[in-house]
């Protein structure tokens, strides 16, 4: 029997969560914090601890069998990975925001303005979508600080609470998608049993919560 193998982010937001799903589909592991990789004594199955960006391409390539990742990374990183089931945490949703400000009100404005993110995939998409033509500015982080800066008209990042867009001087301006973390499986594995049998531990976890 192969050892399935599932990629999970190794820390950050959506690390907890994940560990918790698949100890209550009832896996026996050890977390440790150091290691990259922990065995399932219980299960045929191998858990790899992964930067989030990592884990859509590893599932796409069959390195990994499985991935527990947010929808806007898949996305971005435009893997071809089968969407096996939406885990209902993780939950965000991606903007556009715009200086307090300022006077731009709608979308048509936005064409030829510079939009700095580090979602440009998802961004394009949805300008082109709309028939927009921004400059799209590609930065790696703390996007927010852009347009204060005089580096950016607007910026699109994901917003929970939006304090973060406040306390510099933005205000959310369009939605542009909303995110939240899936599993998702290699296009090949889907008529494995095992898969079939962990997919079904984990909805019944799911519809015992809700
Ligand atoms: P890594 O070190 O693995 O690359 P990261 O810093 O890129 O981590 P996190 O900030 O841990 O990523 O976010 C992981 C995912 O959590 C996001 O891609 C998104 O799907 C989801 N998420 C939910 N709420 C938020 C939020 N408020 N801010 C950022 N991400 C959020
Ligand atoms: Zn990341």
């Amino acid at each position: 029997m192969k050892t399935l193998k599932i990629a999970i982010q190794k820390s950050g937001r959506l690390n907890e969560k994940s560990v918790e799903i698949l100890k209550n589909c009832g896996l026996a592991f050890e977390n440790y914090k150091s290691s990259l990789i922990s065995t399932v004594t219980n299960f045929p199955l191998e858990i790899l601890f992964l930067r989030d960006d990592d884990i859509p391409e590893y599932v796409q390539d069959g390195i990994a069998d499985l991935g527990i990742v947010g929808e806007n990374v898949i996305v971005e990183t435009k893997a071809e990975v089968d969407y096996l089931q939406k885990l209902g945490f993780g939950k965000c949703t991606l903007k556009i925001a715009v200086q307090a400000t300022s006077t731009i009100q709608n979308l048509e404005e936005l064409n030829g303005k510079a939009v700095a993110t580090s979602y440009p995939v998802i961004l394009e998409k949805f300008l082109t979508e709309k028939g927009i033509k921004s400059d799209i500015r590609t930065i790696s982080g703390s996007v927010e600080i852009g347009p204060g800066l005089g580096l950016s008209d607007a910026i699109f990042d994901i917003v929970s609470t939006g304090g973060t867009l406040k306390s510099n001087g933005l205000k959310p301006f369009a939605d542009v998608m909303q995110s939240e973390a899936v599993l998702i499986g290699n296009k090949s594995i889907a008529d494995n049993p095992e898969v079939a049998e962990l997919l079904q531990r984990i909805r019944s976890v799911l519809s015992a919560k809700s």
